[in-house]
């Protein structure tokens, strides 16, 4: 944490650290306030003495779903310093796995794969803390953490208690939840404190439910292959699509993807390519079909392809400070020196070109915190 001016007052509270230093996207100006909590009573602790004093909270885990302004955070970032993961109860082959919520999510995945667990593998190298995997019902490679999460223990700051939501309280949906629903200026009412999961000892093997991991597997979608392995191929495909953290590679400078796959009416085929990838996503409340769209594809045939960058004036051009992954589309990348301004200007240049293109408007998946796009 070089170059920062930070000073720490009586309420344990430090002022003056760069948000960039804290978020995947490495952009991101000063934090008023910032309070390390180390365990969940102290997180529970300054969350309450802030919301009393009716300043502004944010709540951060691993910073790799945020995005931060420029400006900075004009009141207290509490971060989730506290680790574990315990096995809480095992019955047969059901194994009940608590986490901690500043658990660093990958290394729990490792371990619950290192464990002989299954559920967890195929979210291998999401970056972030296990306590914001229910925010947006974390999802990869045709899982997300709804089918296997129990429950989450948490702090509502609305009721001034501690509480405990269940599966059906969360209310899942695509990169959805109730906790994600309940944000009111990036800080959302429910604050997860741990999360437990039912996952099982199957013998070291584990279902593959997407097609590009079956194949790189050698097996069909729907058969099994050995926990270790998928883990390991997980990765692979991920790392190649620069979706795994490395500092040493600005692909990954980023907040993942940034914007969902769109789910709209079946309707919409008619306005696309015949070879638009469209996979069914339910219905919706009148009984429409849905289908949901590769954001990647739309993006990438709207014109904007790998590496697209643009100039101070907003012109295209190569080797700007910030840019599309140059592996995938769906990523907007740091490039070394990029404000969260820069970030910004490439995705609603992208947006916008989609919908000129396209007719359908993307909707970014991070949390913005003060900005817009
Ligand atoms: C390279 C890369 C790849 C990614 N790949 C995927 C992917 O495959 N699938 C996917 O779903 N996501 C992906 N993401 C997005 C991100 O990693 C996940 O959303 C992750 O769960 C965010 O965790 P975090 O701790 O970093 O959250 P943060 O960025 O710290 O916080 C995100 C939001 O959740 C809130 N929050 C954080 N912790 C809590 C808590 N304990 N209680 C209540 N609110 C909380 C914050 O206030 C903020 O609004 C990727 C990101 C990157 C950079």
């Amino acid at each position: 944490m070089s170059g920062r001016v930070a000073t720490t007052g009586s309420a344990g509270i430090t002022a003056g650290i760069r948000l960039a230093e804290y978020t995947t996207s490495r952009v991101g100006g000063p934090a008023a306030g910032w309070v390390a909590a180390g365990s969940a009573e102290k997180a529970t602790e300054a969350i309450r003495s802030i919301d009393a004093a009716g300043t502004p909270l944010l709540i951060l885990g691993g910073g790799s779903n945020t995005l931060m302004a420029d400006a900075g955070f004009p009141g207290t970032v509490v971060q989730l310093a506290f680790r574990g993961v315990e096995v809480l109860k095992e019955t047969g082959e059901s194994v009940h796995v608590r986490m901690a919520a500043g658990q660093d999510w990958d290394e729990a995945v490792a371990w619950t794969v290192a464990q002989g667990l299954t559920g967890l593998e195929a979210l291998s190298g999401i970056p972030g803390s296990a306590g914001a995997t229910p925010v947006q019902n974390v999802g990869a490679y045709g899982s997300d953490i709804s089918r296997t999460l129990v429950s989450v223990q948490a702090w509502d700051r609305q009721a001034g208690e501690l509480v405990e939501l269940s599966h059906e309280d969360l209310r899942f949906g695509y990169r959805d939840s109730v906790i994600k629903r309940s944000m009111l200026d990036s800080t959302p009412r429910w604050v997860v404190l741990s999360v437990d999961f039912r996952l099982h000892r199957s013998g070291s093997i584990a279902p593959v439910r997407f097609a590009q991991l079956a194949q790189a597997l050698g097996v069909d979608e729907g058969e099994s292959a050995p926990l270790e392995t998928v883990r390991h191929q997980v990765l692979r495909l991920r790392a190649g699509k620069g979706m795994v953290l490395d500092a040493q590679d600005q692909d990954t400078w980023s907040t993942g993807s940034f914007f969902t796959n769109p789910i709209l009416p079946a309707s919409v085929r008619a306005h696309l390519p015949g070879d638009a990838p469209a996979y069914g996503a339910g219905q919706d409340e009148d009984g429409e079909k849905l289908v949901k769209l590769s954001a990647a594809w739309l993006i990438d045939r709207a014109g904007f392809g790998k590496g697209f960058g643009l100039g101070p004036d907003e012109q295209a051009i190569a080797g700007a400070r910030a840019s599309l992954s140059t592996k995938h589309t769906l990523a907007v990348t740091n490039r070394g020196h990029a404000s969260t301004a820069d970030l910004l200007a490439i995705a609603r240049t992208v947006r916008d070109g989609v919908e000129a293109q396209w007719g359908v408007r993307l909707h970014p998946e991070p949390v913005l915190v003060g900005c817009v796009l």
